[in-house]
Order: C-alpha cells, then structure tokens, then sequence
C-alpha cells in the first residue's frame, strides 16, 4: 500500500504545544483565519488544508505550535509516561518528540535527551528551550554507552528509542505522488549495506534499552517500512526481553494498520503505511511490571 493517487497532501499537521498554550486558546486563535480539524488519534494535533504556510505565524515562531506530522506523534503516545517519571529519550535530536514527552508529564518528572551528534545537540537544545520544556536535560553522549547503574539512569522508567533509520516512510510519501512507480522502483533498489548496518545498530540499541534497571516501558520506533529495520528488529530482542520480564504491548488499539504477521503477536506491532498526508512510521512497545523490591533506588 503506497498509496499513489497521483496527488499531493491534502492536510498538513501541527501539534499545540501544551506547556505554552491550550488547545482552546490554539484553536479559538487560529480557526477564523485557518480551517483547522481537531484529529481524532492524537490530542492537540490540528489538521489543516497542505498549503497553509504556518512557518511565520507568531505561534510557531514562539513555541506554541509545533510542526510535527501525525505519525511521529505516536511513538511518545504509546510510550504514555507518568509525569512523575524518569524518562530518556535515547536518540533525541533534533527534539520534536522529546517536546512532546516534556508536554505529556505537565512538564514534571525528568527527560534525559540524548544525542551523540554534536551538530544536532544545538538544535534540539534550540528546540527544548523554545517549547519551554524545563523538565528535560539534554546530554551529548552515546547512548550505547551510558551507565545504566547510575543514578539518575539507573530510575528510568521508560525509554523512547527512536533511532537512526533509512527514512524510507518518508521518502515514499513525498515522492509517491511525483514518480508513480517509484515504489517499485525503490524497492528494487534498497542499499542493502547500509539497511544491514543500520539494523544492527537499531538491535543493539534496543536490546540495551530493555536492560535499563528499572524501565518499565520501551518504544522502539522508526521512519522506515522495512521489515528489515521494523518486524525484524523486534523478532531479534524476543527472546532477551522475555527473559528480562517484558512483553509486547499493544499501543493504539484502534490503530488498523498492524506488524507484517512474521511471529505470533506481530498484531501487536503498530505500522503507519506512507499515504498523502502520513510519512511511513513502525511503532513497537514494550512493557513489564516491576515489584518495588526491584525498583532502583
Ligand atoms: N527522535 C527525534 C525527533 O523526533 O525529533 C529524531 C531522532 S533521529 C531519527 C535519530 C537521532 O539519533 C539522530 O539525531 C542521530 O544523530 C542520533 N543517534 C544516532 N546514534 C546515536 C547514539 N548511539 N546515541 C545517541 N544518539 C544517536
């Protein structure tokens, strides 16, 4: 399903910053000049007409409004962290779902923002200060090397791994619509190297993430339609996240779109497929109970 019609986006998405404005207020401010609807999965994501340029308004120039498609809101969403929570956003930059945890704890608890890439660090330090999001530490470090005995990694409860992917679901999107056939074309001709290279990283990094002492909840999300860097990846940490307590989770029952059915529960396995108005997304989680006696201190 690519989702070629031959035409451009009808909608474009814009997420309310909730630590700066209410939705009310966002709305009651834009709607006489803006068609706007209220999106029905994800709260404060306004859907507007494609060729609105929203890049100059007030609202997004101060933090208000963030610019954010509607399938990247959903890994934070399935994620649903308490607002007393520790939480790291393991690959953070440039920082749009970092905003958006910041916004889901009220701006309370804890994030850990860590990127490794030093331009990038800018930029999502830019954007966490513009949503004035005062809960969240940025750290420039590798995430594969953090340590997760010490404090205060040692009490994160939930972790958003959202690494770096082939970016084919939004790639597929903006040229659907352009080159009809590219679908097949793409497919024919994936860097096969560089897929490998990457899928390695995104099972490393997700086998760590569930090794964190005390988390409870674990996203793994991409940008990618590859079963290579999506179904794949998840199969391959099976195994160790059982043993470890955890099990999948099923985010957004209402969301149609499922895993490709390559193991028992892959239903549970949340997939965007790239259309007009939605960059291709792959939403996993998951989750265990911990009794407090092994809670961290
Ligand atoms: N979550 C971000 C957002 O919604 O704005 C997008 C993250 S982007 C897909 C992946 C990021 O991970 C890149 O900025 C990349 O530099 C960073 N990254 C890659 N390897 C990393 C590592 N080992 N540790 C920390 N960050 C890493």
């Amino acid at each position: 399903a690519t989702g070629n019609t031959n035409t451009g986006p009808q909608v474009r998405y814009v997420r309310v910053n909730t630590l700066k404005i209410s939705v009310d207020k966002a709305l009651g401010l834009l709607k006489d000049t803006i068609e706007v609807a209220l999106d029905d999965i994800v709260p404060g994501l306004f859907a507007i007409p494609a060729h609105t340029e929203l890049h100059a308004h007030p609202l997004v120039s101060d933090g208000s409004l963030i610019l954010q498609g509607k399938s990247s809101c959903i890994p934070a969403l399935a994620l649903a962290p308490e607002t007393d929570w520790v939480v790291l956003d393991a690959c953070a930059a440039p920082g749009n779902k970092t905003i958006q945890l910041a916004a889901l704890m009220n701006g309370k608890g804890l994030i850990l923002a860590c990127e490794l890439n030093e331009k990038r660090i800018k930029r999502l330090q830019d954007t966490v200060k513009l949503a004035g999001a005062s809960n969240v530490k940025v750290m420039h470090q590798d995430f594969l090397t953090l340590d997760v005995n010490k404090s205060p990694l040692s009490q994160v409860k939930a972790i958003l791994l959202d690494p770096s992917c082939s970016g084919s679901g939004t790639v597929h999107r903006r040229l659907d619509h352009l080159l009809p056939s590219f679908a097949s074309q793409e497919t024919g001709g994936v860097d096969k190297p560089r897929l490998e290279k990457l899928a390695k990283f995104q099972k490393k990094a997700l086998q760590f993430a569930l090794s964190f002492p005390a988390v409870e909840r674990v996203v793994y999300s991409t940008c990618s339609v590859h079963q290579q860097e999506n179904e794949d990846v998840v199969s391959s940490v099976l195994e160790f996240a059982k043993s470890n307590g955890f099990q999948l989770g099923y985010p957004l029952p209402q969301w149609q779109q499922r895993g490709l059915p390559i193991f028992d529960g892959a239903e549970k396995l949340l997939r965007v497929e790239p259309s007009q108005d939605m960059d291709g997304f792959f939403v996993a989680l998951f989750e265990r109970r911990l009794g407090s006696a092994v809670k961290a201190d």
